[in-house]
């Protein structure tokens, strides 16, 4: 490697690819390959291979923007920041500091989603920050920390994938979301291994399946509550592991032999001798893995519905075991650490609950503050951006872009749009962006130093390869002048190191604990994963390295440091008593059902060559020439009751709104579903049809299920 070579991570999804930033002849980067990050091993997804682009893009933003006269003009950053700093105090003064939101974002590094949190609660006082990863996999957390009492993506590095006897991909498609991960379960495959994969459509990753099982959107509960009633039936409960391992056993087995396996093939749509063969490939390998995404979470019942899958593994006797296991496929750049250190409603930094009185004095004591001033949970993300223009006057959002992203969004944009106040950090002009008084254009991820934790709990330290243009600043330093003009002077570094010193002092001891883990470290080790605590154990050892038999790279030993925690719960679960608890779970059906008005279920999720909301992949030529729009996947069948033909422009309606794309019809989808990716605005928004319906506990609203009905745009 020559010293202008910047080993560094993708800034998009959750897999965080290790790539290599050159020089390019126009002064700007280049992407090379990076073969020694095992994650990737080199391999790169053509938004990794082209992100690049946006870094020169003419429609970056270099200058602050303020509304005059109605009108959004270029404005110097004094201005900018005073602006907003006087929108925020106008409005803790005239309605209290609780008026005030924050609404942040997974893609931000550590660094930012700590300074966020910390100015939400000690600068702003306010109790009202959440940030989009609520939209992400905030029902696989609550129900990994339910049952584990801990949530961290994925307990066990990805090299485990492919050593493992049988894995069950549910609502997972790989292949377009994350491609170079895909590679796992191939080489699984070739290891002599199975993939079933759970899916209404018979995707790219579905394809691959030795067994896809397709059940309606929304019913994967009772899908693992049946194959549950199976396992117990047919005698394939491990019964010591349940003995020494878990708790709550009995309340779970009741409820799923409740559920028999012919009640489940009308709920599903998946027929018996199916579920027995899932059953069988699952419990017949030594090791099994159950990996979820965002199918089986973004429903109204998500908490219960991941709950279902681990409770099939913890039956099975999987969690805590070398090469199995459950885990989540996290999917926004950081949406695992963006959720551990703070910008969460109701987070403190290191994972810990704000309502813990001993986090709070601890959190409190590292940020000079007294404990009892820091706010208590706040609204989740929905329920956040639901409030606007109500109880909350004004919002300072980074790294977000809810007019597209939020489900019901056509409210959103209007919820937004009666603020009282809105500024906006962000790269481009983004959709909310376009709405707000105050607009600055923030450093991007090759300009700037800052650590990300990846899908497997991986913490990575991604490199500043590139000055970033005239007029730009980045997050951090917005943070920093925002507090003092706010009164607050001291706390907001502008420098990601030290920033980074500060949330290792606060993460210290909590779930999450960061404590043990440097910048020269991840950049020696390529990667640590957390929790690596930096105090000694009592013995003078290391603390607990559970590290497994065989630890990947990025578990190295440190040189006498806590080497970090690459494999989760082989000795004991998080819980109070080390077991694992089962959580009786029953099947329900989605918010909304079809109907005679809305007869059709309305499925959403991503193509390969866009991400998100699409406020960056949309503006990068390639991608958008890959992917330049929405449209609605159908069955033949479907089509044809409609008269609708490849192309044809379709309406779709529900009770949220109307949206129009083209339809493609494929065999692939079920024909009593329609699919629609959601990374677009106008009038092919996606999340204009979406339900708002909450899940109990997680607060992740059922992007995944909702009632539509469809229309052939009749030609005029
Ligand atoms: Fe980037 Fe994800 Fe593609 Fe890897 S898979 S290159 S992290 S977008």
């Amino acid at each position: 490697m020559t010293a202008s070579v910047t080993p560094t991570h993708c800034p998009y999804c959750a897999l965080q690819c290790g790539m290599n930033l050159t020089p390019a002849p126009d002064g700007g980067v280049e992407v090379a390959e990076r073969a020694d990050f095992p994650v990737n091993r080199g391999a790169l997804c053509g938004k990794g291979r082209t992100a690049p682009a946006l870094l020169s893009s003419r429609v970056r933003l270099t200058s602050p923007l303020v509304r005059t006269g109605g009108v959004l003009v270029p404005a110097g950053w004094d201005e900018a920041l005073s602006r907003i700093a006087e929108g925020l105090a106008r409005t803790r003064a005239e309605h209290g500091p609780d008026a005030c939101g924050v609404f942040g974002g997974g893609g931000l590094t550590n660094e930012k989603a700590y300074a966020l949190g910390k100015f939400a609660r000690v600068v702003l006082r306010t109790s009202q920050i959440d940030y989009n990863g609520r939209f992400c996999m905030s029902s696989a957390a609550a129900a990994g920390v339910r049952a584990f009492g801990l949530d961290r993506g994925l307990p066990f590095p990805l090299e485990d994938v492919p050593r493992t006897g049988c894995v069950i991909l549910v609502g997972s498609n790989l292949a377009e979301t994350m491609p170079p991960a895909l590679r796992f379960v191939t080489e699984l495959k070739e290891n002599g291994g199975t993939l079933i994969v759970v899916d209404p459509r018979r995707t790219r990753t579905a394809e691959q399946a030795d067994l896809h099982l397709a059940p309606r959107p929304g019913t994967d509960l009772a899908l693992a509550l049946g194959m549950l009633h199976l396992v117990v039936a047919e005698g394939r409960t491990d019964e010591e592991y349940v003995r020494d391992r878990t708790s709550g056993w009995e309340e779970a087995r009741a409820a799923a032999m409740a559920h028999w396996p012919e009640h489940v093939e009308r709920i599903t749509g998946v027929s018996v001798p199916e579920l027995r063969a899932a059953v069988r490939m699952f419990c017949e390998p030594e090791n099994a893995m159950v990996l979820t995404a965002r199918g089986p979470e973004q429903q109204s019942k998500g908490t219960d519905t991941v709950g279902a899958w681990i409770n099939l593994c913890l039956a099975t006797g999987r969690p805590g075991r070398p090469l199995s296991g459950y885990g989540c496929l996290t999917g926004q750049g950081n949406g695992q650490g963006g959720r551990e250190h703070g910008q969460k409603a109701d987070q403190l930094p290191g994972y810990r609950k704000l309502t813990d009185p001993a986090a709070r004095r601890h959190v409190a004591e590292v940020w000079g503050v007294d404990p009892a001033t820091l706010p208590g949970p706040g609204r989740s993300a929905y329920e956040l951006l639901d409030a606007m223009g109500t109880d909350i006057r004004s919002l300072l959002l980074m790294g977000s872009n809810p007019v597209v992203s939020a489900p019901r969004a056509a409210h959103v944009e209007e919820r937004l749009r009666s603020l009282d106040f809105l500024a906006v950090a962000d790269v481009v002009l983004s959709e909310t962006a376009a709405l707000a008084d105050v607009v600055l254009p923030v450093t991007q991820w090759a300009e700037e130093t800052g650590t990300t934790t990846n899908l497997e709990g991986r913490v990575l330290l991604r490199r500043r390869a590139l000055t970033p243009p005239e007029g730009v600043r980045s997050d951090l330093d917005v943070l920093h002048g925002l507090a003092a003009l706010l009164g607050v002077e001291k706390g907001f570094p502008t420098d990601p190191e030290e920033v980074f010193e500060e949330l290792r002092r606060a993460s210290e001891g909590g779930p999450a604990d960061y404590s043990g883990i440097t910048y020269r470290r991840l950049a020696e080790e390529n990667g640590v994963f957390w929790p690596c605590p930096a105090r000694e154990g009592p013995d003078g050892s290391a603390g607990d390295t559970d590290a497994g038999p065989d630890a990947p790279a990025g578990g190295g030993s440190g040189g006498g440091h806590h080497p970090g925690t690459p494999r989760l719960f082989l000795d004991r679960f998080a819980t109070e008593d080390g077991r694992a608890r089962f959580v009786p779970v029953s099947h329900r059906p989605a918010a909304e059902e079809p109907d005679d008005e809305y007869p059709v279920l309305l499925t959403t999720g991503r193509v390969v060559a866009q991400y998100q909301s699409g406020a960056q992949t949309r503006r990068v030529d390639e991608l958008n020439a890959a992917a330049p729009g929405p449209f609605v996947e159908m069955h033949p069948r479907l089509a044809a009751r409609l008269g609708a033909a490849d192309g044809d422009a379709v309406t779709v309606v529900s009770r949220r709104g109307r949206a129009v794309a083209p339809a493609r019809i494929t065999a692939a989808i079920r024909p009593d579903t329609v699919f629609m990716p959601f990374h677009w605005p106008g009038e092919g928004r996606t999340n204009t049809l979406t339900n708002p319906a909450l899940d109990p506990v997680s607060r992740m609203p059922e992007f995944k299920a909702c009632a539509v009905r469809v229309e052939r745009v009749e030609a005029v």
